[in-house]
């Protein structure tokens, strides 16, 4: 196990930033990233990057090597900071912004029963009903999400993700950078995510939320309640058996995520919930306790 070093991680953030924060360097990463094995000869790397003045190409890419690239040999290698680096750039947060976006989608609106819309906004997707104005689901979504997608592909990529970075972060794992999270739930979650600008979006009308935060980066979340039931594979075989296959449906077409009368208080020191998946004739009922785990299933 690495040794961890909690010395001084402002000073050698800004160190390892400061480092990238160059045009040509980001444009050696991205040569290196592009090249087969990602690694190329000094002359290669150079004739990449299309630098004219050899001594300004060589001060730069000193800069970059032993942090983010290797020097083996006669050849320039991208190590693995080198690839976040470049994930980075590509994940489009941070110079792109492509708002307006809107698709029809699948599933209708728990509220009016009107049809659904994706929309995308400040990094932020959303399930929308434009007909009472409802957010069904919403979670911010890399520009990355919409390289060489069509519409439906972007939509499944939207769903995909967040199920993915919900029930990581839910498990204990943070989904950015690797660190532990703890998962609990929270009543109240009106009061909650009055607090922040990127939560006020859905579910608030549930009677309790799991929230969870990373202990090590900025990572957090307010995560529905039905969401951990996907993780359990008793009620994922159950509604499987009753005709719901979860890895079809969308998030905000499985009731028990979305539609607040599918989740209910039991208990309040400590909190507890029970969230009912299913047909109404069938249902499979799960308790989830305040470490937002399930505690019993009935079906
Ligand atoms: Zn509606
Ligand atoms: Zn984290």
């Amino acid at each position: 196990m690495p040794t961890r070093d909690d010395g001084d991680d402002g000073a050698d953030a800004a160190d390892a930033l400061s480092l990238v924060a160059h045009e040509l360097r980001l444009e050696i990463l991205r040569a290196l990233w592009a090249a087969e094995g990602h690694s190329l000869s000094f002359s290669d790397l150079r004739s990449a990057v299309g630098v004219r003045d050899a001594g300004q190409f060589n001060y730069h890419l000193s800069q970059l090597t032993g942090r983010f690239v290797a020097h083996v040999e006669d050849r320039y290698e991208l190590l693995y900071p080198g690839h976040r680096v470049v994930d980075a750039i590509q994940s489009g947060v941070f110079h792109r912004d492509l708002a307006g976006s809107e698709i029809d989608v699948s599933g209708t609106c728990p509220d009016c029963a009107g049809s659904l819309a994706f929309t995308y906004a400040e990094f932020i997707a959303r399930i929308e009903c434009p007909d009472c104005g409802e957010t069904v689901l919403g979670y911010p979504f890399d520009p990355g999400g919409f390289e060489a997608r069509d519409d439906a592909g972007v939509v499944r990529a939207f769903d995909r993700r967040t199920r993915r970075y919900w029930l990581s972060a839910t498990d204990g794992v943070c989904p950015v950078c690797a660190g532990p999270t703890d998962a609990r739930l929270v009543a109240d979650a009106t009061t909650l995510q009055a607090l922040d600008r990127y939560d006020k979006h859905f579910a608030s009308d549930q009677p309790a939320l799991v929230a969870t935060d990373c202990q090590h980066c900025s990572f957090y979340s307010y995560v529905p309640s039905g969401v951990v039931l996907l993780s359990h594979p008793a009620v994922v075989g159950a509604l499987y058996d009753r005709g719901v296959d979860v890895r079809e449906k969308r998030l905000w077409t499985l009731p028990f995520v979305v539609e607040a009368d599918r989740v209910a208080l039991a208990g309040s020191d400590p909190l507890e919930v029970t969230v009912t998946a299913g047909p109404d004739d069938e249902p499979i009922t799960a308790t989830v306790g305040a470490d937002a785990s399930i505690r019993s299933l009935d079906s």
